[in-house]
Order: C-alpha cells, then structure tokens, then sequence
C-alpha cells in the first residue's frame, strides 16, 4: 500500500510517497511559501532529479492539490491515480497527554488534537490544517496522526514535573512532553536490532541531533526521560534554539535591552544556539565546522560548548537508568558530523567507551563507531521519520 506522508507546517508542508510493503520512497517534495507571495514546489520522482516550480499556493488545500497533481502527472507523475493512495499519515507535533500512541483520525480525534493546540501553538493548528486539506481532496482515504510526543509518554513522574508549583500542571498540564519521539523510539529498536539484542533488556541513550535535537533514556524499550520539555525550546544547544538557560535570564536580558517577553523567546528560539554562541557565523554545523577549521575561535567555542552539553546530558541519562547498553547518534549532526560525534566520545571514556577513529569517518550508514571490546558500544543509526510514519498508518489502516 502506498501512504502519503505530510509533515505540514503553517507555510510549508513536506511530503513523501511511501510503498510501505516494500519500504521504498517514491517520490517527495515541499511547498514552501504556502499563503506567501513567490510559492515554491519542489518535487522529486525516486531516481530523477528534483524538479522546481514557482507557483503561488493561496491556501494549504491548494498546496496539497499542487501534490496530489505532481504524483499523477502523467510525465513526471509516479503513479496512475490517487485510487493508488490508501493512506495518508500525518506528522503532528503535539499530542499532549491524550495520545501514547498513533490513531486513525476521525471528529474525535481532530477535536483532541485542537485541545492540545495551547501546547504548541505554532505547529498544531498547522498540522490540523494539513488534515483538513487532505480530508477535502481525498474523501474516504483513511488518515492516521503521528504524535512527536507520543513515545515520551511512559516518562515517570519524577522525569516529566518540573520544580514549580503543582498547581501548574494540574491546572495547564505544564510538563515535559519531549519531541522527536518518531524518531527516539525508531533509532533505539533499531539500535536493539543492529546489536542482534532485545531491547526489552538493554538501556540505551539515543543523541538526536540535528537543527532540533534532543537525547533520550530509551529503559527495557520504554522512554524514561528526554531533553525537550513542555516546547522544543529546552535542553541541548541547538542550531538556533539556546536550550538549557537560567531562567532569570529573560528578566534580566529583557531589562538590560529593553525586550519584551516575545522577543526574548523569539531570541532564544531563533538566534541562539549555535548560531548565538559563534557570534552568528552560523547555525549549520557544515559551516562552523570550516569556519572553526580556518581558524575562527568563536566557531570553535560554539562546537565545544554543543559537544560538552551532549555529554553532560549522556552522563545524566546514566545516571537516570543506573547504567547504559548503548549510545546512539542520528539526525544531520549525529549521522554525519565526524568531529561532533568524535568531540563528545572524548567525555565517555569513563564509561569504558572509546571512539574508532576510522569507524567513525563514516556519514549516514548503520555502524558501530567505537572500539572493538568497548564496554558501552557508540552507535551511528540514521533516522527516517516519513518512514516510521508510514509504517505506523499501515500498522493502524491495514495493507488492503
Ligand atoms: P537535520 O535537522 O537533521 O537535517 O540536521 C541538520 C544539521 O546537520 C546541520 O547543522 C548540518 O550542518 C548537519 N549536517 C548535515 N550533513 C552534514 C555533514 N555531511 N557534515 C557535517 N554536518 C552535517
């Protein structure tokens, strides 16, 4: 069965075509610009180069006809009609404590997640939009939601109640939730997989770093604590997000310099980080990566605060399940950047761990990166969220 995977947000929206019997992309694209003047569609066909278009796109709906065109052209197309999509699986960002899992989407379910929608108020009502479109143009196609939030679910208490007064989760619900959970709980099975154990006995800490990251205590198969909080706003350094801070910070900062609340939180979400600490040379890691190596000390800081924040957190996901099996990287950073992966390694050695070098000069494949007779194994696992997201819808509609 193929499912169509929509990731969408409130001006883009990524898609993936997915034969999920034979787990193999089709085809995929954005629309970029979505109710903005100077819309862009970018669609690539498996094995064909990606093809763009400037075409305005007034609406969501409209976007998702631009797809639903694209994947039936009779050119360029990739199948014959829509008949040949039996489910659309939808990305969503924040199920709250309602969804554990992933659900078929019906009234119920729609009105559930728009509940959620104070938890994250820039994505939920955007991906709900991307239901609505696709509900319009494709009557009758099952959908099925895929909470960011979900694996995080079987966090205990201890791990989820911030130190503030109860009240507030009772009354807001204001706790950590912890994104990325497609992915934490893909990587972590896999990681189980790939080391030929159960991961029903194996405690492994998943590093999912990318322009977003966050890490995970993955214990006996079951999330047990994670960085992102109530927003992705908290725990590592990211591209542009600051992560951890004092929170008296805002005050301060806001006082010193004359800024509101939302440009505070506009500060910490979109200029720091990364890009903050380097003093704005960049928030892709490509780039700080030449910059610190032709000698830029600012980049150079930025790249080693990033790493020693990782290993700080590795440490205390030990220190949360007594112990660790396995650490995995993933995501742009964790599957690709050598000299991140072999930085934070160098904080692991009392773990018995120690990184391979030549190992580790790998980009985006299943490999192990540390020493052979390492006590604790480093891992690289790309992740594939559209994958696990079709893999879910099917799991939930069938394979009719
Ligand atoms: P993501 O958000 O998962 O797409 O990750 C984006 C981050 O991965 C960016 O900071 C990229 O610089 C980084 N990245 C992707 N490919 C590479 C690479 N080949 N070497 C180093 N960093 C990379």
């Amino acid at each position: 069965m193929n499912v169509l995977v929509i990731n969408c947000g409130s001006s883009s929206l990524k898609y993936q075509l997915i034969d999920a019997d034979r787990e193999e992309v089709l085809a995929k694209g954005l629309c970029e610009r979505i109710g903005i003047d100077g819309g862009m569609h970018t669609y690539q066909p498996k094995g064909s180069d990606k093809i763009k278009t400037s075409v305005d796109m007034p609406s969501h709906t409209e976007a998702v006809k631009l797809v639903l065109d694209a994947l039936t052209d009779s050119k360029t197309g990739v199948i014959g009609s829509l008949s040949e999509i039996g489910a659309v699986g939808h990305r969503i960002v924040h199920g709250g404590e309602k969804f554990s899992k992933s659900v078929v989407i019906d009234d119920e379910v729609i009105k559930a997640i728009e509940e959620c929608n104070d938890l994250a108020p820039l994505h939920n009502p955007a991906n709900l939009i991307g239901v609505n479109s696709c509900a319009e143009l494709m009557p009758g196609v099952p959908m099925v939601a895929v909470f960011d939030t979900a694996f995080h679910q079987t966090m205990p208490k201890k791990a989820y109640l911030y130190g503030i007064p109860y009240e507030y989760y009772r009354k807001y619900k204001v706790r950590r939730y912890g994104f990325h959970g497609t992915s934490h709980e893909y990587v972590a099975n896999r990681t189980a997989q790939f080391l030929g154990r159960d991961i029903k006995d194996m405690k492994i800490i998943v590093c999912h770093l990318g322009n977003g990251a966050s890490i995970s205590a993955v214990q006996f198969g079951k999330c047990v604590d994670t960085s992102m909080g109530l927003t992705p706003l908290e725990g590592l350094i990211m591209g542009t997000r600051s992560g951890d801070v004092d929170p008296a910070i805002l005050e301060f900062i806001s006082q010193k310099e004359d800024l509101s609340f939302k440009e505070m939180l506009n500060i910490l979400n979109k200029k720091s980080g990364v890009l903050g600490l380097s003093d704005g040379v960049s928030s892709d890691f490509r780039d700080l990566g030449e910059a610190a190596d032709s000698g830029n000390e600012q980049a150079q800081i930025a790249l080693e605060t990033y790493a020693y924040h990782v290993a700080k957190y590795i440490g205390s996901y030990v220190a949360a399940m007594n112990g660790v099996d396995a650490i995995t990287f993933t995501a742009g950073v964790g599957e690709n950047n050598i000299s991140a992966r072999a930085m934070i390694a160098s904080y692991l050695t009392y773990l018995g761990t120690e990184i391979d070098d030549e190992k580790n000069k790998t980009r985006g494949e299943e490999i192990i990166i540390s020493k052979d007779g390492s006590k604790v194994p480093l891992l690289v696992i790309p992740t594939d969220e559209e994958m696990s997201i079709a893999k879910a819808t099917i799991a939930l509609v069938g394979r009719a």
